[in-house]
């Protein structure tokens, strides 16, 4: 299937920026035809002579656009939904934390955790997303267990950015463990498909001496890290407690506040510490449904930096009806809206993160980027225009509306294929890791 040529005539292209890697954005909506050979886009123009021998597909006009980028999730949340409601009614993020989140972790085996990938990468492809910034956590199988999302997600076949999130809930022999398992996988060599970060859980499960070794990590291994940052109250509640610094100059004591450095949530920040992540140039990834549904209170993405984009955090990895959400609830009450102008700033933002961390121009269509896009149905019931883009995919794409999704000039996906994994061996194996999560 790779490599061979293939013409794709009268597609009306949205692509968001220039391949220039430092190019402002530059959202366009145009119909032409598009080469792709290998990995990328290789010629790009109305009416392109074909070429001897290359599989020539006419699509009448259908849209395709960049695939979608999920900024933070947690693939090995994939197995939850419908899980025993805990024993103990939550009350605060804490509870839901203690209660749901680390018992599940704790259930998680190697077998599971690649079940939670492949299905999990799976719902997001059919979402149209092509790249999973994954933050990884089952501690109780720690060793190896990127491995096994790296597995998962190929199997998908799409791309990712995984971490392990390193954390001292389990004491200090568990945490060597996150530790060893991020830099293991950092260090190995990866295919073109896969890159990594440093994980950490958040600021408020780690001790100064675990930031510190995080420090020493990210220099020694010059990259940033992965963390949650101030989800709700209890991340500054938890420092104040422990007579530590407020979270934000806790992380930037140790040096963790960089430029490639994702903080996901960013809920409980004061303007200060925000100008501060903005002097520091980190990306914010703003989780909205996660947010609400753990009640941790409303980011105020409207004062988000530029480097900003979106995450499902665990959720269904469905990218449009992440924004969408973000952008209606920023309606509701005229109180910390986000505005056409920050969704489509953030929805870019997206992009220019993955240029960043997989040194390719992604978002854009154009010859010498990466062939990873989504084609989609030929019924689309209102005209896309260079100037309508941000409104269509507030209002009028959703995941039924994809034909086929492809991610580095293979098609990986096409509306009816089979799943690359059994249903009942992965209910069997959810019912495995809820029956352990009742008895702890
Ligand atoms: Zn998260």
């Amino acid at each position: 299937m790779k490599n061979k040529s293939i013409l794709i005539r009268n597609a009306n292209v949205l692509d968001y920026l220039p391949t220039d890697m430092d190019a402002q954005p530059a959202p366009r909506v145009e119909l032409t035809d598009l080469r792709i050979s290998g990995d990328k886009i290789v010629a790009r123009g109305q009416n392109l002579e074909a070429i001897e021998g290359e599989e020539i597909r006419d699509i009448n006009g259908r849209t395709i656009m960049p695939g979608l980028i999920n900024g933070h999730h947690h693939l090995y949340s994939t197995l939850a939904p419908g899980m025993p409601a805990p024993k103990n009614t939550p009350r605060s993020f804490q509870d839901v934390l203690t209660e749901i989140w680390w018992k599940l972790d704790r259930c998680l085996d190697h077998e599971a955790v690649y079940k939670s990938a492949v299905a999990g990468a799976w719902d997001a492809m059919r979402c149209g997303t092509t790249m999973i910034f994954d933050h990884h956590s089952s501690l109780t199988c720690v060793s190896n267990s990127l491995d096994e999302i790296e597995r998962g997600i190929s199997e998908a076949g799409i791309r990712g950015c995984l971490c392990y999130e390193i954390t001292d809930r389990g004491g200090l022999g568990s945490r060597d463990t996150t530790l060893d398992e991020n830099r293991r996988y950092f260090t190995k060599e990866k295919n073109s498909n896969f890159r990594a970060i440093i994980g950490a859980h958040a600021g408020f499960t780690l001790e100064d001496r675990t930031l510190a070794r995080l420090q020493e990590m990210t220099e020694e291994l010059d990259c940033g890290i992965h963390i949650h940052l101030a989800e709700g109250t209890t991340d500054r509640d938890i420092c104040i407690e422990r007579g530590w610094d407020d979270p934000v100059s806790r992380l930037d004591k140790y040096g963790l506040l960089r430029r490639d450095t994702i903080l996901a949530h960013c809920v409980d920040i004061t303007d200060a510490e925000m100008a501060l992540l903005d002097e520091r140039g980190c990306w914010l990834v703003h989780n909205g449904r996660s947010n609400m549904n753990n009640s941790v209170g409303r980011a105020p993405v409207n004062k988000f930096p530029a480097r900003s984009c979106f995450g499902t955090d665990g959720l269904d990895g469905n990218m449009w009806g992440e924004l969408r959400s973000t952008f209606y609830r920023g309606n509701e009450a005229g109180e910390g809206e986000l505005g056409l102008r920050k969704a489509s700033e953030m929805w870019i933002g997206a992009y220019q993160m993955a240029r960043e961390f997989f040194g390719e121009p992604f978002g854009s269509l154009d010859v010498g980027a990466p062939a990873d896009f989504l084609i989609c149905n030929e019924d689309q019931k209102t005209p896309l225009h260079s100037d309508n883009w941000l409104g269509m995919l507030l209002f009028a794409f959703h995941p039924w509306d994809i034909l086929e999704v492809w991610c580095g000039g293979n098609k990986t996906y096409r509306r009816g294929d089979k799943s690359p994994f059994d249903g009942k061996l992965c209910r069997e194996a959810a019912q495995r890791i809820w029956d352990g999560m009742e008895k702890l």
